[in-house]
Parts: structure tokens; C-alpha cells; sequence
């Protein structure tokens, strides 16, 4: 079990011991193996990190590396208003910083320039001026904009309908595919080995207090395992003896192909959310939610990623790109690359769940809403308490086996 000393110990235990693999890249800060399970962009954060820190690390991806939440995501790197309370506001610009630090470190390109938000009912715009004061008390740089300074910022947005909007210019926004599969790449260069195709189907004890992982590519024996496997119902119970309650959320992905730049920042509008990649696609995420009837649940039973048909997802497509022409003028007529139906991994209460599972010590789970923001802050952390074994105080409000209330945040 990890004993408690405080956050910037932690930090700097994990400095130190990154800095000695930097120095010696042949010697190992310990022996100990470690499997990342889930090759999304929180696995593979913590597979960068781990190897980064010296340890021996194993990622083993089910499928291909993200294919799942990590692919359907919108990405918007934000600590905004949503992030309550205080500890995982600031966790999340923790995340932000870890950012900074990926785009220098590994070059992973990250677009910045900040987000602008507004609500339709003059009732919620009141309500976000008084979050956005709430920010700037916890140290954002947000305001609140009139429609004038708002068309400064982006000329080709139509805001005739807004008089003001919330600009948080720490914001930013990534390529999650991308940016995993970089991650992975310098977890490779630092001595990790990938598994992909290759799902863990149980774990066993061995006698010598390891464990067996028993895969679709063989057994592999481990001194502990870390859990990243998002949204998926059953891992957690199957594989680390608790179940984790979860109610995860299906959202359309719309990407386009590239398209000349008309968008600098992240536009969050009534009903859809919309930021241009420095590779000039478009990445539209829808807002409504499903539709609150019996044969949307049977279809969303088996939690699909692709529409029936390719009809059908063009349907969803063009509908969507017409909720954000309002917005955009002129995005209708974008050419469509892809639609995808992402299921958020959403801990019960909205918080990310991180550290041992009470069940099992070898098990250390990493699951995550707002997995983009907080993937390179989780991966240091985590990294950390498992390469120097001591725990973080930081990961305190997050641990697996509190209390989920059923507080609707995020
Ligand atoms: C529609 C939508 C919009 C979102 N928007 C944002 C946003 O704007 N900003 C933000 O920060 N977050 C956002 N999120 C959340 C964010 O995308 C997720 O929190 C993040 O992608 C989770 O990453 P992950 O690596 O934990 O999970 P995943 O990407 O789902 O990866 C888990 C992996 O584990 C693998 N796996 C599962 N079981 C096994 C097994 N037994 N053996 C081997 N492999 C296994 C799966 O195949 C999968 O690849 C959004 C999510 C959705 C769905």
C-alpha cells in the first residue's frame, strides 16, 4: 500500500527519478513490470510517464490504439466553469500546464487560443457571468466579452444573437489520435513494449505475488497492472474486483475534411461545440444527447461507435452541420470525413477515479471524464506514485473506493 506524503513531494520524487532514466537511459529505477491496460490517450499517458520515470511497462490495447472514447471525443483542453469544485478545478489546469509540457517535451501539437461560450436564455447567460467571475477568483484569465470585442476575435462567426460570451484564452485543443499515438511512440523510444490486438481477458495470482495477465496474445506476469479502460462496464469488476459505477453517455463526432481556416478558437454554442484543427478539419460535437425513447435504447444498447448505415450517420452529419452553419456560415457545405459515436467514460459523480482498487493492490485504476484535459497531469501523477510508491495527496478526493454520490458534475 502507498503511504501519504503531500503532492509536491510526489512531484518531485517523480522528477528525480525521470531525471535519473534521462541521465542513464540503460538503468532501470527498479525492475518492478508494470502493464498499462487500455491504449487511449489516459493509458498511453501513463505508459509515456512510467517509461519516462524508469519502469519496465507493458501497454495492451484491446483493439487499436484509440479507438474508442479517445477517437469520438470532441478534445477541448479547458479548466472552465464545469470543473467543480476547487481541488478538480485546479486539476484540470494542472492538466493544462502538462500540455504545455507535452507540446515542448514530445513536440505533440496542441492548438491554442482560448474558447468562446454563450447560452441561448438571458437566465443561463447571468448565470455563466457569474461562473466566469468565479474563475477569474480561482485564477483564469476569463471575461466576459460584448458582441464587439467577440467579432475581433473571430471574424467569421455570426454572434448577431449574442450580446456577450464567455473568452477563456487558456484554452486549447488537440488531435487526441494524434497526440496518443506520439505518446506511445515516445513510450516505445523509452523501452515500453506494445501490445495492440492483444485484450486482457482475467487476472490471477502467482505464487511469488505477482500477477498473470491472461491475454489474446499470451500470458504476461506483472507486479501490477494500471486500468485504463475507459467506458467499458465490466473491466473494472472483471479485472480488479470493483466495480466502478459509471453512466457513460454516447456523443456524435462529426469530422470534416480539411477546409480553408475559418475558425481560430473553440466555439461552444447552444446545442453544438466546434473547433478547426491547424490541419484545417472541423470537429463538430453534438450537444442534444439521444432521444428518450425505446428504440434509441435498443440501438444504443450494444454502445455502437458507427450508425447503421453510412446514410444514416450522413443524416446525423448534415443536421448537426446545420445547427452549427447558424453559428458558422457557410460550414453546411464542408465535406464530411467521418462520424463517430463516442461514449464518455463517466464516473457516477463526474470525477476521474485513480489508485488502487481495495480488492486487488496489484490493480491501479485510471478512469476518466475530461480524459484529454487531464491525461498528461494524470500520467505524471500516476506515474509517480507507482515508480517511487508513495501516494499523492493531490489524487486524495479521487480515490476508487470513496463514496460515489450522485452529483450530476461535469
Ligand atoms: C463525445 C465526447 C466528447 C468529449 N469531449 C471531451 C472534451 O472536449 N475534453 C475532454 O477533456 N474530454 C472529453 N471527453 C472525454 C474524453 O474523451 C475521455 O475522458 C478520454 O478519451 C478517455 O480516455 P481513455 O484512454 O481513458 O479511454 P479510451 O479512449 O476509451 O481508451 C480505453 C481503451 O481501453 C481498451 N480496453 C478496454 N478493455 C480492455 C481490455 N480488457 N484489454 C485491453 N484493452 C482494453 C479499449 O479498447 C480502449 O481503447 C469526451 C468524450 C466523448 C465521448
Amino acid at each position: 500500500m502507498l503511504s501519504t506524503p503531500d503532492r509536491r513531494a510526489v512531484l518531485k520524487l517523480a522528477a528525480a527519478s525521470a531525471s535519473l532514466a534521462a541521465c542513464s537511459p540503460a538503468v532501470r529505477v527498479t525492475e518492478k513490470h508494470i502493464a498499462v491496460i487500455g491504449g487511449g490517450i489516459v493509458g498511453a499517458s501513463i505508459a509515456y510517464h512510467l517509461a519516462k520515470a524508469g519502469m519496465k511497462v507493458t501497454l495492451l490495447e484491446r483493439g487499436k490504439l484509440a479507438e474508442r472514447a479517445s477517437r469520438g471525443t470532441f478534445a477541448w483542453i479547458n479548466a472552465t466553469w464545469a470543473k467543480q469544485p476547487r481541488h478538480y478545478h485546479t486539476f484540470n489546469q494542472d492538466g493544462l500546464l502538462g500540455w504545455h509540457r507535452l507540446q515542448r517535451d514530445l513536440q505533440i501539437p496542441v492548438r491554442w487560443g482560448g474558447s468562446l461560450e454563450w447560452f441561448e436564455t438571458p437566465d443561463r447567460q447571468a448565470r455563466l457571468a457569474e461562473q466566469i467571475a468565479e474563475q477569474v477568483d480561482w485564477g483564469e484569465p476569463a471575461e466576459m466579452l460584448e458582441r464587439n470585442a467577440l467579432f475581433a476575435l473571430e471574424g467569421n462567426v455570426n454572434f448577431s444573437k449574442v450580446t456577450r460570451a464567455a473568452y477563456s484564452p487558456n484554452d486549447g485543443a488537440v488531435d487526441p489520435v494524434l497526440a496518443t499515438q506520439m505518446l506511445v511512440a515516445a513510450a516505445r523510444e523509452r523501452g515500453a513494449t506494445i501490445k495492440e490486438n492483444c485484450e486482457v481477458e482475467r487476472v490471477t495470482d502467482n505464487a511469488g505475488g505477482r500477477v498473470v495477465l491472461s491475454t489474446g496474445c499470451g500470458d504476461i506476469t506483472v507486479d501490477k497492472f494500471v486500468l485504463a479502460t475507459g467506458a467499458d462496464p465490466d473491466a473494472t469488476e472483471t479485472l480488479a474486483g470493483i466495480d466502478i459505477p459509471q453512466r457513460s453517455t454516447p456523443g456524435v463526432i462529426v469530422l470534416t475534411k480539411p477546409q480553408p481556416r475559418r475558425i481560430h478558437r473553440i466555439i461552444v454554442a447552444p446545442g453544438v461545440h466546434i473547433h478547426q484543427r491547424d490541419d484545417g478539419r472541423i470537429v463538430l460535437g453534438e450537444q442534444a444527447g439521444v432521444p428518450d425513447n425505446a428504440a434509441h435504447a435498443e440501438r444504443l444498447r450494444e454502445r455502437p461507435n458507427r450508425f447503421p448505415d453510412t446514410a444514416f450517420a450522413e443524416q446525423h452529419a448534415m443536421r448537426i452541420l446545420a445547427i452549427a452553419d447558424e453559428y458558422v456560415p457557410g460550414i453546411y457545405s464542408a465535406e464530411v470525413e467521418d462520424v463517430y459515436i463516442g461514449w464518455r467514460p463517466l464516473p457516477l459523480d463526474g470525477h476521474p477515479v485513480l489508485g488502487e482498487s481495495p480488492a486487488n493492490p496489484a490493480a491501479y485504476l485510471a478512469i476518466m471524464h475530461s480524459g484529454v484535459s487531464l491525461a498528461p497531469i494524470v500520467g505524471e501523477v500516476v506515474a509517480g506514485e507507482i515508480s517511487m510508491g508513495v501516494a499523492s495527496n493531490v489524487l486524495a478526493p479521487y480515490r476508487p473506493h470513496r463514496e460515489f454520490s450522485e452529483v450530476r458534475r461535469y
